[in-house]
């Protein structure tokens, strides 16, 4: 079997870069273009902390839809799991990631599941404190303490690209509302909580920190923060809604939990193990990273990181 190395993961950089040429980078993100195409990074990160990086991992982006991980984990610990999911159903869909179509037609009448942007929309609504500066403030600490990385901070241009784009997502809150699962009073906090937390500027190595710490099942450095109960919810989340309506093949080509950001970003968890960070800004028509799935699925396969080779 392949043993991880940084020479390893160079060598997956090297033969995943040329994928991205078919995808492109989101129109929406201030700062990126279509030279950032083939910008690839992988980190890394054990359970005993040991750190492989390669590519370009200093490339700078949005958490963008990684921050649904984030946001939920948050909402399980102020809520529990039976508020959460009265607000958000936990069913995979092959809708798109913002989709509204279905908002109305679903049986249940709420959000499939807290991956989608309408699903993180009802959750975002679900964060403690007194005003979104607050329940900003909380968010950003437990992201800056689960990544040990103080430096992360909101990218102004990014949010107010967000802010201004936003009117699908405004007009998914305000179904919400319609349907009695936001309260008229929390649609804007919601809205503004979401838009800024999809705004934060990380690289693939806070990606990789996210990742290993729900592989060590809500520890840092010896203590608890996330109930191991609510990291098992959220990783069986990301494994079947994670990559939207692409969740199904990555269950079957790579078999551990993962979550992708339009940004390009990528997390992974192999629980007990390893947290995985890839940045790749050339995502397909589902919003997912071109060449970082490539690149996870040669990880899953080189390193025997498939649940369901155990
Ligand atoms: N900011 C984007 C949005 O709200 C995030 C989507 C994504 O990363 N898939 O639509």
């Amino acid at each position: 079997m392949t043993r991880l190395s940084n020479d390893y993961i160079q060598e997956i950089v090297k033969e995943c870069r040329p994928f991205a040429s078919s995808g492109v980078v989101a129109d929406h993100l201030p700062g990126k273009d279509q030279s950032d195409l083939t910008n690839l990074a992988i980190t890394i990160i054990s359970d005993k902390g040991e750190v492989y990086s390669a590519g370009d991992d200093g490339y700078v982006f949005s958490l963008q839809s990684i921050s649904k991980v984030i946001n939920l984990l948050m909402a399980l610990e102020d809520f529990g799991e039976d508020t959460v999911f009265q607000k958000v159903d936990k069913e995979p869909t092959d809708d798109f990631f913002n989709s509204i179509s279905n908002l109305e037609n679903y049986e249940n009448h709420k959000p499939y599941n807290p991956m989608l942007n309408s699903g993180a929309i009802a959750v975002a609504s679900l964060i403690k404190g007194l005003n979104v500066d607050e329940r900003f403030g909380r968010v950003l600490t437990f992201l800056r303490t689960i990544t040990n990385n103080d430096k992360i901070v909101l990218d102004e241009d990014v949010y107010r690209s967000e802010v201004k784009n936003g009117s699908r997502n405004r007009s998914l809150a305000y179904f919400l509302e319609s349907l009695g699962i936001l309260p008229y009073q929390e649609l804007d906090a919601a809205l503004d909580l979401y838009f800024r937390v999809n705004s934060l500027k990380v690289t693939s190595r806070d990606l990789a920190e996210i990742g290993c710490f729900l592989a060590k099942q809500g520890m840092k450095d010896g203590q608890r923060l996330i109930d191991p109960k609510h990291v098992r919810t959220t990783l069986a989340i990301m494994i079947t809604s994670g990559m939207y309506n692409e969740s199904g093949s990555y269950a079957v080509d790579v078999g551990f939990p993962v979550k992708s950001g339009v940004s390009g970003g990528i997390t992974g968890v192999v629980t007990g193990e390893l947290g995985i960070g890839i940045v790749g800004p050339a995502i397909n028509k589902k919003g997912n990273s071109i060449a970082g799935g490539k690149a996870l699925r040669k990880l899953s396969n080189d390193l025997n990181l498939n649940l369901f080779n155990r």
